[in-house]
């Protein structure tokens, strides 16, 4: 039997994300916190809305369009960290940032499929693409934080509505 393609299987999951993307949608009432993100490099655009209940993420859903390793990121990013406490959805952020930045997760197998990103590092300008819902996410718990409020925010500084 020949050895499992790593790179096949990262593929299989990003291609699966990126055609049935998880969380997709809008969440059930009000929101706690929501946030845009633009990368407007590749055109990539999400919209995140975020329930919060007991300091931690009881909802996530995300719109948006764009290329397929952004809208698969944040597929992968909504799975990982809905249900999670706030303090654990940063440190996996804190994470994700040093995946890109190293292409190596900082303890191998915390961040799961998201792994599947790590051929990512090797080109600066996915990299944007992959970073951008989590760059989001950070945004709107930021807002949570301060205020626990509905707020719409914008990681490429346009004018919320
Ligand atoms: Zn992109």
């Amino acid at each position: 039997m020949p050895a499992l393609d790593l790179e096949d299987l990262y593929r299989e999951i990003l291609l699966d994300h990126y055609r049935n993307p998880r969380n997709r949608g809008h969440v059930q009432g009000a929101a706690s916190c929501a946030a845009d993100g633009a990368n407007p490099l590749c055109g990539d655009e999400i919209h995140l809305e975020v329930v919060v209940k007991g300091g931690a993420i009881a909802d996530i859903r995300f719109t948006g369009n764009g290329c397929s390793i952004s809208q698969a990121s944040t597929s992968l990013m909504t799975e990982h960290v809905k249900g999670q406490r706030i303090a654990a959805a940063s440190d996996a952020a804190h994470a994700f940032e040093v995946l890109m930045r190293t292409g190596e997760p900082p303890v191998p197998g915390d961040l799961g499929d998201i792994e599947a990103l790590a051929g990512v590092a090797k080109f600066p300008a996915r990299v944007k693409c992959a970073s951008l819902a989590w760059k989001t996410l950070e945004q709107a718990l930021a807002d949570a934080e301060a205020g626990g409020h509905t707020l719409v925010v914008s990681t490429d500084e346009r004018s919320a509505p």
